[in-house]
């Protein structure tokens, strides 16, 4: 006994249902034309035990489908040779209730394993190959139940800081994102909607910071600086944001020079900046305002502060107080949590030496906020650093 079964076919209607589980549609000549030239297995009476799983004591593993009947509710896909499967193009074995095989009417019918979504909870760290980033992963992995994943603009750079935490015992995982790139974002959100069903964890920490001591005209660092810092996590927000589950926890890194950089606005732009109704459109109108202004060098005229990095940290608190109000309004019963914060002072490439605090103790607070427990209706649309509300 393999494991593997080929069930008769059903009728038309149920079978175009059976090849659209989850939404994930089985491509039609694929599994039907594989199947047309093997006589079917008599399927399993659901009154005899269940066989061994392939290879003796396979390791079997787990998996929920939301939209399957209850009595489906638990899925264990037997059949270690999963690349045989694959390979063969066939319909994978479950076992479903008690230890029987059951053929699953109607409900799981030629499911790839590939295609059959984890429960496993899962967690999304941006620009984590290093610094604060690297220690939030380090951190999710000892206390979030469920999968970390490492990612990182190069896949190099990623896969030898996974490697790294892989010497501690830990285990993440990886994916290459690049917030710049829509694409990028594009193939981690279909990853994740595919693997996962959504995502439980999102914690945009990708940033970047000209040093003082650089020299590139001030409206090139704005633009540059902006296009990551704001654009590309708001990019990320705009398609991942939608996959955050229940109870989901969404963490915006900004920094305390949003605060600084705030009050070094004009009233009007302060005004704006701090209203309950500006919308992510208005944001972005002005974020983009002021890379403009910048290279018309008109920027401070207009009532701007003379830092790119303030400016674009302004954003993402901002854009973090929009997006919170928005889940009050579309999924108020969804409990989803996001705020922005500041993890200090930090030790990285990006602050420096001289900075006070280690990548393990900025991580404190954007942890606290990522693990804020299911019970918790707050804080929500804060911005929070030494896991403390700060006035905006
Ligand atoms: P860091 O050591 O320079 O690390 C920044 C991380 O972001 C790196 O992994 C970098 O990847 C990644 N990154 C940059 N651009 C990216 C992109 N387009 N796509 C994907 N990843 C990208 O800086 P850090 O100090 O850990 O900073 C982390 C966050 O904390 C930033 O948002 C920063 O603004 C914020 N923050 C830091 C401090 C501080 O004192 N350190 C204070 C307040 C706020 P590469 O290795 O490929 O460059």
């Amino acid at each position: 006994m393999t494991g593997e079964y080929h069930f008769p076919p059903a009728p038309d209607s149920l079978q175009r249902e059976r090849e659209s589980i989850d939404g994930h549609a089985i491509p039609r000549k694929t599994h039907l034309a594989k199947r047309k030239n093997k006589p079917p297995l008599p399927l399993p009476s659901p009154t005899r035990p269940a066989p061994a799983a392939a290879g003796g004591g396979a390791a079997r593993r787990h998996f929920r489908c939301a939209r399957l009947p209850p009595r489906c509710a638990q899925l264990l896909l037997v059949g270690r040779p999963f690349p045989a499967l694959r390979s063969a193009g066939r319909c994978v074995v479950l076992e479903v209730g008690r230890g029987e095989l059951q053929p699953y009417g109607d409900c799981c019918f030629g499911i790839h394993p590939e295609k059959i979504m984890s429960n496993v909870p899962v967690a999304v760290v941006t620009g984590s190959n290093k610094g604060i980033g690297l220690a939030i992963v380090r951190d999710l992995c000892k206390q979030f139940k469920g999968d970390v994943y490492l990612t990182a603009r190069d896949p190099a750079r990623g896969q030898e800081a996974v490697a790294k935490l892989q010497e501690e015992g830990l285990h993440p995982l990886f994916h290459q994102l690049d917030i710049d790139d829509l694409q990028s974002i594009k193939v981690l959100r279909d990853f994740l909607k595919e693997k996962y069903g959504g995502l439980n964890v999102l914690v945009n920490n990708a940033g970047i910071a000209f040093k003082v001591s650089d020299r590139t005209p001030f409206a090139v660092q704005a633009e540059v600086t902006l296009k990551t810092n704001f654009f590309g996590t708001r990019n990320i927000c705009t398609e991942l944001l939608p996959l955050i589950k229940p109870y989901g926890r969404v963490v915006n890194v900004s920094s305390m020079v949003s605060i600084s950089a705030l009050g070094g606005c004009s009233q009007e732009l302060q005004k704006k900046f701090r209203s309950d109704t500006i919308t992510e459109d208005e944001l972005v109108e002005l974020m983009t305002k002021f890379v403009e202004d910048t290279k018309k060098s008109v920027h401070e005229k207009e009532g701007w502060p003379n830092t790119a990095y303030g400016v674009s940290k302004i954003g993402v608190t901002v854009l973090s107080r929009i997006q919170a109000r928005m889940l009050n309004e579309k999924r108020k019963g969804d409990h989803i949590l996001l705020n922005a914060c500041c993890p200090g002072w930090v030790r990285t490439d990006m602050a420096g030496p001289k900075a006070p605090k280690s990548p393990e103790e900025g991580a404190e607070t954007p942890v606290y906020l990522a693990l804020l427990p299911s019970d918790a209706d707050g804080p929500h649309g804060q911005f929070v650093s030494e896991k403390t509300v700060r006035t905006w």
